[in-house]
C-alpha cells in the first residue's frame, strides 16, 4: 500500500454512523460565513510530505475547518495558530492555510488526525476512536522509515498514537508517560532514534486562556526540527 492508496480508501470510509451523519449534516446546513461554499463533508486524510521527518498527530477535523476544506487543520482557528508557528519555524511555506490549493505546503512534515471525521462537540466516542485507529496505524506504518519526530497535539493524540506506534514496531518504553507540553519520550525504529513529543493543542480554549502561546508552539516545533536533524 502507498499513502495515496490509503488516502483514497479512507476518503470513502463510512464505518461510524453517527459521524457520517454529522459530517454530512454540517456540510448540508453550512455556517452562514461559508454559505456559498461546497463542504468536503467526508473523512479528512493525512496531508503533507510523503516521506516526512516530522509527523503531527491531532484529534479530529473541525466541523467548519477540515470538514469544510477537506484539508486537516485548514480553515479554522486552531489551524491558524498551528500554521503560523510552522511557518515561523521553517516547516511550512505560508503563514496561513485557508483552503486546498492555496499554495500552502509543509516542509519535511506531515499531519494527520487520530479520528478522521469531524465529531459533534469535537468529542469522538470511544467506539469511534477505536474504529478509526487502524487508519492511524497504517499511516504510521507507511511513514515510519522517514519519521524521526512524532508530535502529539493534545492528550487524546498522545493516548491514541501510543498503541499505534507500538503496533508499527517502534521500540518504546513499556508504560506511557503522562501527557504534558514539552514531554519527550525517546523511541527507536529500525535502528534510528525517534522522539515522541507532547504539545498542548492550539484549540481556541487553550489559546484564549493563554494556556498555549505562540512562543510555546514555536518552542515545540523548533525542538522537533532539531530532533529531526533538520
Ligand atoms: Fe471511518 Fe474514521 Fe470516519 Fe469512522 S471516523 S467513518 S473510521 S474515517
Amino acid at each position: 500500500r502507498t499513502l495515496a492508496e490509503l488516502t483514497a480508501r479512507v476518503s470513502v470510509c463510512r464505518a461510524c454512523p453517527r459521524l457520517v451523519e454529522w459530517r454530512e449534516e454540517v456540510a448540508d446546513v453550512r455556517r452562514r460565513a461559508f454559505a456559498e461554499e461546497t463542504y468536503w463533508g467526508r473523512p479528512v486524510a493525512g496531508w503533507g510530505e510523503e516521506k516526512p521527518r516530522i509527523l503531527l498527530v491531532g484529534l479530529a477535523p473541525a466541523a467548519h475547518g477540515g470538514n469544510r476544506t477537506g484539508r486537516i487543520f485548514t480553515g479554522d482557528r486552531s489551524g491558524d495558530w498551528l500554521f503560523a508557528s510552522l511557518y515561523r519555524t521553517g516547516l511550512a511555506v505560508q503563514e496561513t492555510s485557508v483552503r486546498a490549493g492555496d499554495g500552502q505546503r509543509l516542509i519535511d512534515t506531515r499531519m494527520v488526525a487520530a479520528v478522521r471525521c469531524a465529531p459533534p462537540a469535537n468529542k469522538p466516542l470511544p467506539e469511534e476512536r477505536a474504529a478509526c485507529y487502524p487508519w492511524l496505524q497504517r499511516e504510521l506504518a507507511l511513514t515510519a522509515d522517514s519519521v524521526r519526530v512524532v508530535v502529539a497535539l493534545g492528550g487524546y493524540a498522545w493516548q491514541a498514537v501510543w498503541p499505534a506506534l507500538k503496533e508499527t514496531g517502534y521500540g518504546m518504553p513499556r508504560t506511557r508517560p503522562p501527557f504534558g507540553h514539552g514531554v519527550e519520550v525517546p523511541l527507536s525504529y529500525g535502528g534510528a532514534e525517534v522522539t515522541l513529543l507532547g504539545c498542548y493543542h492550539p484549540s481556541q480554549q487553550n489559546t484564549f486562556t493563554g494556556r498555549v502561546t505562540a512562543a510555546m508552539l514555536d518552542g515545540i516545533f523548533a525542538r522537533a526540527s532539531a530532533r529531526a536533524g533538520k
